[in-house]
């Protein structure tokens, strides 16, 4: 074949592929548009456009979130760069099958461009290839339920990831060839990798074309590959994550934790005094009942398994992975979505939209769709449920998955959104929330116990602790949050105690509600009662407004994170704004103020270390990391870490009102944590966190009982702080 032949044969093969890949990406990406608008409307996701901006650019251009895990982060950014940059030389590849000493104008010759190039182009390789091995070694085969990949598509990735090799090499071939030819416009100081490759290689022009037509048949076929597969999230979130990232939950750039997403009905957050269940949305009790982020949620998931890797319920045997989940919840969207595009669903009785023909017609046309349709999204194997109710009932809330998502997918959301559902209009949830749910209502707390032992906490204290009566004095700068463990539990109390000792020595003025206290409704609300949550928020609302009346500085202390995180992220929706602080801020600041002096160390005679857990809603939820490990230090302890720590600790298995429910399935989260505490080899596990302290508590008792762990004490800060304080 001349060369003329080859250039007409390579290039019309190039434009076919092409123009075939274009017509179904096209297809496809329209598609994908229609099915993220089957969400509900959501339009809370766009204000302050010019922040949002600038965390997805940070976000995608910086890797900020990738880099929580750096090696496989920094192979991942050069492959990403390598694609935004060098897609630029498939252009150059349709100029090259034509012309071989085709350049891109402007940029052909300029040195800058041509030295980025060959960076890139090696890098891409390499991060190519690091990713390949990577996956091989974190197979699961190897690391069976702990590898991050177990569930994830294999082909998929490889796919991805071969293709980022062959662009990669088809870039520094080409340029080889180019070089050897004489092509190549560069300055010598920008191609050293052309020139060495060119010596290698040599080059004609039949090369050069036969390469570039390489480099633009991979990328098309990529293209089309992915346009076959829309549930292809490896390969689609390169494009979804920009925007999945400029619409996350918070503007501001955070993390969805902290607070829950509102209850959402129609675009907005619902209000049950007008609710009408005929029109109105409680939670999400189909796919369609999430809004369009949650399927832009799922259709940018890329199976990276982050998620799973950190989730305890994953980690200790129980059916839920965040991912799987995601993936789930995608694949049924993606399946049941002909259904939904042909205007199918039910109406709040539960009765067909389609006529009987048109679901004949669908049956005949995508018979598939037509069984998704009939799945129960909540609902174990008999019913062929999307996802099983063990799977939602084990998540504690701890929002590991949230904090390590690369692409901000925000799993506890709707995890909480189909446990509203299955709670305010199935009724189904496990049947110890029915206990926990009537205690709420009947007696403001978890436990059922009488509100009239709400202060029983303070009897044997040495001096009074003054109770609300009307409004705050002046001489009462914090309203002391007791809480509903806090003030029942025995091990809670204990902290209570200890932190009201350490307010009193410190001179500071507080005081508590007693019995006008309720609880803050936090169990209720992560168990998907967002009714009774709003019940129990707007009487404390309601108490909290008289007591601190018109005062500017509404200051509240809590010591229980849960309290801490509702007072401060969910009342602000009914209309509750306080300023609200941990114990163990106040403590430390205290200290630093000199107003409380540590003066003696229970620990460190022995040197033995004290190693110090992070409740979820304190650490991952509310970035508070420091603070008790500064009140620990200034006791002159010698702190030893547990090997997951800070954003990656692991949850006591309390959250998320796992705290009332039975854990039957696989190892306890609570002996995994306090095997954890104890392996560290600390004579005190140091808390700061009533549920924390009761379930590593509990986990402490079972170790002691097989004859491990003992002498060791389970401990909140303020117990640690008060002793060293005393002296
Ligand atoms: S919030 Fe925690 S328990 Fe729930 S899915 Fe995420 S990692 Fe798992
Ligand atoms: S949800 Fe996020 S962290 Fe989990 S697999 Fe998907 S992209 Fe990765």
């Amino acid at each position: 074949m001349s060369v003329d032949a080859l250039a007409i044969v390579l290039w019309a093969l190039s434009v076919a592929v092409t123009v075939a890949a274009v017509v179904l990406v096209v297809r496809t990406i329209t598609r994908m548009v229609r099915i993220v608008h089957l969400g509900r409307p959501d339009p809370t996701r766009s204000a302050s456009p010019g922040r949002r901006l600038w965390t997805m650019v940070k976000e995608t251009v910086g890797h900020t979130r990738m880099f929580q895990w750096s090696a496989v982060a920094a192979a991942h950014w050069f492959v990403f760069a390598g694609f935004i940059v060098l897609s630029l030389l498939i252009v150059e590849a349709y100029g090259e099958v034509i012309s071989p000493d085709f350049e891109l104008p402007l940029l052909g010759g300029w040195g800058v461009w041509n030295i980025v190039v060959e960076i890139l182009g090696v890098t891409t390789v390499v991060g190519g290839v690091v990713l390949i091995v990577f996956r091989q070694l974190a197979h699961p085969r190897r690391a069976g339920r702990r590898s991050r990949f177990t569930g994830s598509s294999f082909w998929q990735a490889y796919f991805v990831e071969i293709v980022v090799v062959i662009e990669g090499l088809g870039v520094l071939l080409v340029r080889g060839f180019k070089s050897a030819t004489g092509y190549l416009d560069a300055p010598s100081w920008s191609d050293p990798v052309a020139r060495g490759l060119g010596a290698i290689v040599g080059g004609n022009d039949a090369a050069i074309r036969l390469m570039a037509s390489v480099k633009v048949f991979s990328a098309m076929v990529w293209i089309i590959v992915i346009a076959l597969n829309i549930t292809m999230g490896i390969a689609w979130h390169r494009f979804t994550v920009w925007p999945n990232v400029f619409f996350k939950r918070e503007a501001s750039g955070a993390p969805a934790l902290g607070a829950l997403k509102p209850m959402m009905s129609n675009g907005a957050p619902i209000d049950f005094e007008k609710a009408d269940p005929e029109v109105d949305v409680f939670g999400a009790g189909k796919i369609e009942d999430f809004s369009w982020k949650g399927f832009l949620d799922f259709t940018t998931c890329t199976e990276c398994g982050r998620c799973q890797t950190q989730c305890p319920a994953w980690n200790t045997g129980k059916p839920l992975s965040p991912k799987l989940l995601v993936m789930s919840l995608r694949d049924h969207a993606y399946a049941k979505a002909p259904y939904l595009l042909a205007g199918g669903g039910t109406d709040s009785e539960g009765n067909e939209k389609l006529s009987e023909a048109e679901l004949a017609e669908l049956r005949h046309r995508d018979p598939l769709a037509a069984l998704e349709a009939g799945r129960p999204l909540v609902g174990g194997s008999e019913v062929d449920g999307i996802i099983d109710p063990d799977a939602l009932w084990a998540c504690t809330n701890c929002g590991a998955c949230v904090e390590q998502c690369p692409v901000d997918i925000e799993h506890v959301d709707h995890i909480v959104d189909m446990r509203r559902y299955q709670v305010m209009i199935e009724s189904e949830f496990p049947t110890e929330l029915g206990t926990l749910f009537k205690n709420l209502e009947n007696k403001g707390n978890p436990w059922g116990q009488n509100q009239s032992g709400r202060l029983d906490w303070a009897k044997d204290l040495p001096f009074e602790v003054p109770v609300v009566d009307g409004v705050l004095g002046d001489d009462v700068e914090y309203l002391f949050w007791i809480g509903c463990a806090g003030a029942y539990d025995d091990r809670a109390r204990r902290t209570t105690r200890a932190t009201a000792e350490l307010l009193h020595i410190a001179g500071v003025g507080f005081a508590v509600l007693g019995e006008g206290e309720t609880c803050t409704g936090d169990p209720a609300r992560r168990a998907g009662n967002e009714f009774l949550f709003q019940m129990l928020a707007q009487q404390n609302v309601e108490t909290l407004g008289e007591a601190f009346g018109e005062r500017e500085r509404k200051k509240i202390i809590a010591t229980c994170p849960h309290c801490f995180n509702t007072l401060l992220n969910e009342y602000p929706l009914l209309g509750g704004h306080y300023e609200v602080l941990h114990h163990t801020q106040v403590l430390n600041r205290l200290v630093r103020e000199k107003k409380l002096v540590p003066v003696a160390d229970p620990g460190r005679d022995a040197k033995v270390p004290v190693t110090y857990h992070d409740p979820c809603f304190l650490g991952r939820h509310n970035r508070v990391y420091e603070p008790p490990r500064e009140v620990l230090a200034a006791a002159g302890l010698v702190q030893a870490e547990m090997p997951r720590h800070h954003e990656r600790a692991l949850c006591c298995g309390a959250g998320g009102a796992r705290m009332w429910m039975e854990e039957t399935i696989g190892k306890r989260i609570n002996l995994e944590r306090t095997d954890e505490a104890l392996a560290t080899g600390a004579k005190k596990i140091v808390t700061a966190c009533p549920y924390c302290n009761i379930m590593i508590g509990d986990g402490l008792t079972a170790r002691q009982a097989e004859g491990l762990g003992d002498g060791v004490q389970v401990l909140d800060v303020a117990q640690m702080l008060l002793t060293s304080v005393k002296g």
